[in-house]
């Protein structure tokens, strides 16, 4: 099947009771057994839920995986993989990382005895060097959040198999539309649902897929056993979002390519970040890993001062000042102290992260008004 009949069928078909072309929302915590374990598959909804089993089937679809685990949020599928690692393991995750998952190695499992190297995954050597005795995982984000770096998932993936590592990619900026990493070798894939696959700015969720049965039974037992699960209403609400992840896609690439080409030609503008600009250092590795570019784009306004940026975030009207990502509307944030105020300044300046940087999640409205509006507000 092709992607866009995917979207819209893979994980259901018409309920066979009633025909319901929709699943129902299955709002119910527990179900009735014949006899003490006698039960129909489904005992208790940290466990099972009909309408999650539908999500998560079709999120396994849109990922070519043989399966997926839906979680109460990204970071809760963030940390059922850090929950893989034991005291003593070591990880490689990328230089430039989402500030949350930052600030989960550091703070959460740095002090249960788990090391982390950051590392930049475009060095595929300084990675080989990187890996020791006791690293077991190398984390991925790409494109990278927020300066859209694009690490080559086939190439990392293939030395991680060859060491034995597991190899990890948080795809949120992608979604299934633009990259299957799973097919470039890739062992898990981490979307925050939140973004993109719900897209519509009203639902906190998070995903794994695989296809590795051995890990697939250890996110299995661990969704039970530690119980970071969705509720039916969530899945619902995120089963609708998929059935127009590709036209959404679709606009939001459209869009954030022509505000990349009009912030490239700007002249209070002093870098832009976006993959499908050719001026972009990873372009070329974007256009063979990715089906097109997505709908974030970060720049630099020109100058050195903080005060700026934010001053020209404060003119906006259309374009709302906020956290996250990947919904219909056009939405913009001040990476230093919004999505990356967990790393210090020195930090944030390792990553190449500067106070003038702007971060754009383009919507799907008429690309006239998102630029008038970009227009008003930086001069
Ligand atoms: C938002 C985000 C997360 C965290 O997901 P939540 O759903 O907010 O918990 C992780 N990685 C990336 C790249 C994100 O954008």
């Amino acid at each position: 099947m092709k992607f866009a009949t995917k979207a819209i069928h893979a994980g259901y078909e018409p309920d066979p009771a009633t025909g319901a072309v929709m699943p129902p929302i299955f709002q119910t915590s527990t179900y009735a057994q014949k006899s003490p374990g006698a039960h129909t598959g489904y005992e208790y909804s940290r466990m099972q839920n009909p309408t999650r089993d539908v999500l998560q089937a079709a999120l396994a679809g849109l990922e070519n995986g043989k399966a997926a685990f839906c979680y109460s949020s990204g970071m809760a599928a963030v940390d059922a993989v850090l929950k893989l690692l034991r005291p003593g393991d070591e990880v490689i995750a990328s230089l430039d990382l989402y500030g949350g998952t930052f600030r989960m190695m550091k703070q959460i499992f740095e002090p249960y005895g788990v090391g982390f190297h950051f590392v930049d995954l475009k060095n595929a050597g300084a990675f080989e060097r990187s890996i020791g005795p006791n690293t077991r995982l190398v984390w991925m984000e790409t494109p990278s959040n927020p300066l859209l770096r694009i690490t080559d998932i086939e190439l990392i993936s293939s030395l991680a198999r060859k060491n034995g590592l597991v190899s990890v990619v948080d795809s949120t900026f992608a979604s299934p539309f633009l990259c299957n990493p799973l097919d470039l070798g890739a062992d898990v894939v981490m979307h925050s649902v939140t973004k993109y696959l719900g897209g519509h700015s009203d639902v906190i969720m998070g995903a794994l897929v695989v296809n590795d049965e051995d890990l697939a039974a250890q996110f299995l037992f661990q969704q039970k056993a530690t119980g970071a699960v969705p509720g039916p209403q969530d899945c619902f609400l995120v089963l609708r979002g998929l059935k127009t992840l590709h036209l959404r896609m679709k606009q939001h690439c459209e869009n954030a390519l022509q505000v990349a080409r009009w912030l490239e030609n700007h002249a209070n503008v002093a870098r832009v970040y976006y993959p499908g600009l050719a001026s972009h250092p990873e372009h070329e590795l974007a256009s063979r890993q990715m089906r097109d570019f997505g709908g974030m784009v970060s720049f630099d306004l020109a100058g050195e001062k903080a005060s700026d940026a934010i001053a020209a975030m404060e003119r906006l009207r259309l374009v709302t000042v906020g956290e996250s990502l990947g919904g219909v509307e056009s939405l913009c944030a001040y990476p230093p102290k919004m999505s990356h105020a967990s790393y210090s300044k020195e930090e944030r300046g390792k990553m190449g992260i500067k106070d003038t940087l702007i971060r754009l999640s383009v919507g799907v409205e008429d690309i006239d008004d998102i630029i008038d509006d970009l227009s008003q507000a930086i001069g």
